[in-house]
């Protein structure tokens, strides 16, 4: 073989950015489930549940990267160099988010690392949690006769960390908007405040899930005008708002807007 060939660095590997869904297994898709089973290296967040990443082949070294508890103090940096490092490797990773990659998942800034590196990359989407929240409850996101978009949005840090990404409630919340609000937090009174502020009915829908599509799923239907008195979720949770859910208000038995605490109390334990 000639020397120079053997000299040359391993052709890189390929680092694909995969959406690994709500948390059903099953709702993970067939790219991704293949990608899994050969991947060399799998980084994964720590919303991703043990059972999707019981998929991974028997090659794989499977690492949480994930920012609460996964490698304590793990930076964004890190995790593009552990990704860049693995490829130049000739490694194949799958560098496996909650949902769909693209939602509040850091992507734009990984691709923009892996661009850098002349890493050659590949984003596969993934069930976020909004959509997976709404199906597995029967309703939907959309409906032409109330409800003709949908505006997604994160609650609680863009408040919190971020003031400047706080939503202008004034142009998005409106009454033919359902509103998808991923880290809603757990405190809801300001929200409610500011929605009620910005014009919406006290009676719209509201609707919060944790866990969902998965076996500890839990919800509670309520109306914004009662969302300040809901119980705490258990994370990971997420709020939806709009008319469309209307549905879930009447199947929850809770369609009266003056919801009392004893009948959310009633509506948990009967889930
Ligand atoms: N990329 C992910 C979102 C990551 S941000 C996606 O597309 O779904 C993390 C937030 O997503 C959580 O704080 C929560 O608001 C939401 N989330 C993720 N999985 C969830 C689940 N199974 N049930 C409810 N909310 C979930």
């Amino acid at each position: 073989m000639d020397a120079r060939k053997l000299k040359q660095k391993p052709e890189s590997g390929t680092v694909y950015l995969v959406g690994a869904g709500p948390g059903d297994p099953e709702l993970l898709t067939v790219k991704a489930a293949r990608l899994l089973r050969r991947a060399s290296v799998i980084l994964h967040d720590d919303l991703v549940p043990a059972e999707i990443l019981a998929l991974a082949g028997p090659q794989a070294e499977v690492s949480n990267v994930g920012k609460r508890c996964g490698a304590k103090g793990i930076t964004q940096d890190e995790i593009n160099a552990r990704m860049i490092e693995s490829a130049r490797c000739g490694l194949d990773v799958v560098r496996l988010k909650s949902g769909d990659p693209g939602i509040f998942g850091r992507l734009a800034e990984e691709i923009d690392a892996l661009e850098a590196a002349g890493v050659p990359f590949e984003v596969v989407p993934g069930i976020t949690a909004g959509i997976g929240a709404a199906a597995s409850l029967g309703v939907s996101l959309t409906d032409r006769r109330t409800s003709a978009r949908v505006v997604v949005v994160t609650g609680y840090h863009a408040r919190k960390n971020r003031p400047q990404e706080k939503p202008d409630w004034s142009t998005l919340a409106r009454e033919d908007v359902t509103l998808v609000i991923y880290m809603p937090g757990h405190v809801f009174s300001a929200l409610r405040d500011e929605l009620l502020a910005a014009g919406l009915a006290p009676a719209i829908p509201a609707l919060i899930v944790s866990n969902a599509t998965t076996a500890r799923q839990r919800h509670i239907c309520t109306t914004l005008e009662n969302l300040d008195r809901l119980p705490r979720m258990e994370s990971p949770s997420i709020l939806l708002i709009g008319r469309p859910l209307e549905r879930a208000l009447r199947a929850a038995g809770a369609a009266n807007p003056s919801l009392a605490l004893e009948e959310v109390d009633l509506i948990l334990s009967s889930l």
